[in-house]
């Protein structure tokens, strides 16, 4: 089998850290698999580098930033090569220019337009294993580039998408994806199986394992994706096709949103191009606009609401009384955004029914619901937050 493994800062975070690497890779490759290995920098370096960029300008050039980030990740490529060297096992250390990553010319968040895997594919045959520098590319002109903070995740699963490896292990320091936040709900359970249209919902609620933009790739190239911790054996998520999983669970999981805040338009006129008005206001100062509601008018007036981003808060009050489209205006820091997830929602009627009367029963009131097909989200006051997740993921029989 041919399998990318994609170790995280925290993963090559110290010295006996990359030995406990090279051991997990050298047993990979007793199994007789074919291993490429895409390493970031150890925890904390991309970080330091960037300060000791902005000890010498407040604006560095981002050609040189290229130059100085990617730096991190070779210092770990060659540290792992040798040290499966040393092993007896054979190994070869490449920096995203030498595996043939190329990019744009956007520096410091430049994407990857193609790879050329011809020395990969060279270095396989000889059985040696890759160990890749993940983060960076080339461009056209030969100049470094890197790809964006965490973009190592994508390094790996764009190159298993290239090799056509059959799976792609994303290791960092967490176990895989949970019914819900094991910090919230300790009966929480780990994920088997995930499609990547689930996993993006998570991701996209701050469930921090892996980064959105891998995702989408995975699901564009067909990579299957697991994600584990390299500080245990346990056998993490599985993400993938959604046809590859059997048996699909009506509800996934519950995600919790704290980072949202409200802003309540009342006595808005009722007439055409009014709402277009607004959310042009809004996109415009490139505000994320999330959950819209929208009240029966009367009257010839309306109430509409919407959420943004909490730290977004700010900026979209300013559109606001700028545009003056209310008889009144109010903010609400205080609301948080809980989700349910699942792709067997499409299949099953009456699951939002559920959430209602399960948080009706706890008196927490419901301010606002989008769904889509996947998701249901609720609106509600942040102080119950937490009492939320753990009355839905009961409600779900998620613990069973
Ligand atoms: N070292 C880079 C960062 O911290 C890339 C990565 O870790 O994925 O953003
Ligand atoms: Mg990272």
């Amino acid at each position: 089998m041919r399998v990318v493994q994609k170790f995280g800062g925290t993963s090559v975070g110290d010295l006996d850290r990359i030995q406990n690497v090279a051991n997990r890779v050298a047993k990979t490759v007793k199994n007789g698999d074919e291993v490429v290995v895409v390493v970031s920098a150890m925890s904390g370096e991309t970080n330091k580098l960037i300060s000791y960029a902005e000890h010498f300008s407040k604006n560095p050039s981002k050609r040189e930033m290229d130059m100085l980030l990617s730096s991190g990740e070779r210092v770990t490529s060659a540290l792992l090569a040798i040290a499966l060297q040393e092993m007896g096992v054979e190994a070869v250390a490449l920096s995203g220019r030498a595996a043939g990553i190329r990019t744009n010319s956007i520096h410091t968040s430049a994407r990857i337009e193609n790879i050329n895997t011809e020395l990969m594919e060279k270095e396989l045959q000889a059985r040696k294993v890759i160990v890749v520098a993940g983060f960076q590319g080339v461009d056209e002109n030969g100049d470094v580039t890197t790809l964006g903070r965490g973009g190592s995740d994508l390094s790996a699963v764009a190159i298993a998408g290239a090799l056509r490896a059959e799976l792609c292990e994303i290791y960092t320091d967490v176990d895989g994806v949970y019914t819900t936040d094991p910090r919230i709900e300790p009966k929480a359970k780990k994920i088997e199986k995930i499609s990547y249209d689930e996993m993006l919902e998570f991701a996209s609620m701050g469930a921090k394992v892996l980064q959105n933009r891998s995702v989408e790739l995975a699901k564009k190239l067909n990579v299957n994706l697991v994600t584990r911790s390299s500080f245990n054996e346990n056998e993490g998520t599985l993400i993938t096709k959604e046809e590859k999983i059997m048996e699909k669970p009506v509800v996934s999981g519950i995600a919790l949103d704290k980072n949202q805040a409200r802003v309540s338009l009342r006595g808005v006129k009722d007439k055409p191009g009014i709402a277009a008005e607004i959310f042009l206001a809004l996109a415009e100062k490139n505000i994320n606009v999330d959950m819209i509601i929208q009240n029966v008018g009367e009257d010839d007036t309306t109430n509409l609401g919407f959420t943004v981003p909490q730290n977004e808060l700010s900026s979209a009050k300013e559109v606001m009384e700028e545009l003056n489209p209310a008889d009144k205006l109010e903010y609400d820091n205080d609301i948080a955004k809980v989700s349910i997830v699942g792709v067997g929602m499409k299949s099953h009627s009456g699951v939002a029914s559920i959430a209602f009367s399960a948080l009706a029963k706890e008196g927490i009131n419901i301010e606002m619901i989008s769904t889509s097909e996947i998701k249901i989200s609720m609106v509600i006051e942040e102080k119950y937050s937490e009492l939320s997740v753990r009355t839905l993921h009961d409600a779900y029989n998620l613990d069973k």
